[in-house]
């Protein structure tokens, strides 16, 4: 794996790559101030978030990246809330056109069923159709995606076309053994017509190896077996060192801790965003 960019603890403002006329005008003292950045974006100062983030919200772009089970979507989500940034994941999008049944979520179902990831073209023709349209977003946060070097290079050139800057890549790190410890938590009861699942971590049974429903006993799938989490994991940093190393050359990386809890995640994300990266 790449060696990261270290971040400082110092709250100065991001580089936006792309600065707008506004920001060089009139706008700029106005902008600059909390209350400002909340009438802009016609928000309350807390639901902007800016209380908390010392960035403007508007020019938010952001790439979350980060193994299974290191929260990375839960911390996308909070980020896209409390900011007003989309959340792009590309799992739900494809999860969805499955539902639907698209011709997208019918290239895309053998693949998802066997754990394995769609041909980068698919993913990359769906967020490009997404990118290049009339309502294109301008703030975002892409969570599962670009998960390969041909995905970030094809991100790039999208994003170029579209005079859009990156401002951060947010990796969130996680010991192997605790991705394991979290992934292989999963336990699911045995009767089919129950199919309960519990996390010993999290959600557990009240009687170990029990389910609270029916009383049959739990089991542990292929899938949340730790040898297979350790495979997973092996392809992750496999698959991911490239997309790291990309956006370590550019500037833009920066890791975070993912351990503790969701708020204490939430504040290194913010630290790490408030910090021009060197
Ligand atoms: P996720 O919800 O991010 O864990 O993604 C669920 C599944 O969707 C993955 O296991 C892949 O099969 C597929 N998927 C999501 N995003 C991508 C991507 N960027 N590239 C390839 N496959 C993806």
């Amino acid at each position: 794996m790449p060696s990261l960019v270290s971040v400082a603890g110092s709250e100065r403002r991001l580089r936006d790559p792309n600065p707008t006329p506004k920001l060089l005008g009139v706008g700029f003292v106005f902008l600059l101030t909390r209350a400002g950045l909340a009438v802009n974006m016609g928000l309350s100062e807390n639901k902007a978030g800016w209380a908390n983030l010392p960035n403007e919200p508007e020019y938010m772009r952001l790439i979350f990246l980060g193994p299974p089970g290191s929260g990375k979507g839960t911390q996308a989500k909070l980020l896209s809330q409390r900011l007003g940034l989309l959340h792009y994941a590309t799992g739900n999008i494809l999860r969805e056109a499955i539902e639907k049944d698209t011709p997208e979520g019918r290239l895309a179902k053998p693949y998802m069923a066997n754990g394995q990831l769609v041909p980068d073209e698919l993913v990359n023709d769906i967020v490009n159709a997404r990118f290049r349209g009339t309502d294109k977003p301008t703030r975002f946060v892409m969570d599962g995606y670009p998960r390969t070097l041909e995905q970030a290079l094809s991100f790039d050139k999208t994003l170029k076309e579209q005079s859009l800057g990156l401002n951060a890549v947010i990796f969130l790190k996680v010991e192997d053994e605790e991705i394991v410890r979290r992934n292989s938590a999963r336990w699911t009861c045995t009767n089919p017509e129950c199919g309960a699942t519990y996390n010993t971590v999290f959600k557990p049974p009240k009687q170990a190896g029990r389910c609270d429903i029916c009383q049959q006993s739990l089991y542990q799938r292929d899938d949340d077996k730790p040898e297979t989490i350790r495979k997973r994991v092996q392809l992750f940093h496999k698959l991911h060192a490239d997309v790291l190393r990309h956006y370590e050359q550019q500037g833009l990386l920066a890791e975070v801790s993912a351990t503790g809890d969701i708020e204490a995640i939430y504040a290194g994300i913010v630290n790490a965003l408030g910090t021009d990266r060197k």
